[in-house]
């Protein structure tokens, strides 16, 4: 008993992070300083262990949209007073030779694209509208609050002290990030989340310069993907539902205007691959 209090305490003290994207205090059980670190090994373990594509067209345009929808967010965040967020962020890109239909960004701008998920993207907007949806999950820091609720549930004290290091952790770290390729390894964001991800995403695709209006199209076509053959490892954590897009064309006219504050009043044209 005793020990559970001590725990809430500690819950508590550390917990009470103000979330810039929503101006309410959400749960950080683990701060950036102690999850970085561990992010930045862990993708690089992931790297090595990948088919990493290089030098290719394609793998050129997964950086180029990275780097636009990470100035985007910069941009973004500046003009809400958020100077120096990104401070501790190291960007990455990368594009895996995978068939998995998958994309995720771990905390610290951390990125992966399997080259299964091209085929549904189609345009180069369209993976403007997965990155600016990734990206936002990690600026909200959502991974870490279902992190910090699972450790929580679970009990666990990682106070002062969270080393990722044993095999038995790090499945879990991976299983919060959306990182691997197993369906059923991964956890499903709550619905708020991925409101809250899909508009801060459509915002920033649009400050980049990408049409918003192709962030329903994108959703569209993965929802068409989910029925047949096997589901798209990107749609067991991102349902297709109709009310997501329509809630992604009713946000559209918003992120045009939100671009437009920023000077942003053309977007690139939609060319297929
Ligand atoms: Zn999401």
């Amino acid at each position: 008993m005793k020990k559970i209090i001590t725990l809430s305490v500690f819950v508590f003290m550390l917990s009470c992070a103000t979330n810039p994207f929503t101006g309410k205090k959400t749960l950080a059980f683990v701060s950036n300083a102690q999850l970085f670190p561990t992010a930045f090994a862990q993708y690089d373990q992931f790297l090595t262990e990948s088919k990493v594509v290089t030098g290719t067209a394609k793998a050129e345009m997964i950086k180029r949209v990275g780097e636009r929808i990470a100035v985007a967010a910069e941009r973004w965040l500046d003009a809400n007073g958020q100077q120096g967020y990104l401070k501790d962020y190291k960007w990455e890109y990368n594009l895996v030779n995978d068939p998995a239909v998958n994309a995720w960004c771990m905390p610290g701008g951390k990125i992966v694209f399997y080259t299964g998920i091209l085929d549904v993207a189609q345009n180069e907007t369209a993976i403007a509208a997965i990155m600016g949806h990734e990206v936002a999950h990690a600026l909200a820091n959502h991974g870490q609050q279902r992190m910090s609720a699972a450790y929580i549930q679970q009990g666990l004290s990682v106070v002062g002290n969270i080393a990722i290091t044993d095999a038995k952790s790090r499945q879990a770290f991976n299983q919060y990030y959306g990182v691997g390729s197993n369906v059923l390894g991964m956890l499903p964001f709550s619905r708020k989340h991925e409101n809250e991800s899909d508009k801060i995403g459509i915002y920033l695709m649009a400050i980049a310069g990408y049409n918003p209006d192709e962030a329903a199209e994108l959703w569209k076509r993965m929802g068409a993907r989910s029925n047949g053959q096997a589901p798209p490892e990107f749609l067991s954590t991102h349902p297709a539902s109709a009310t997501r897009v329509k809630n992604l064309q009713a946000e559209a006219a918003t992120a045009k205007s939100e671009a437009r504050k920023f000077g942003v009043t053309q977007f690139r044209p939609i060319k297929n691959f």
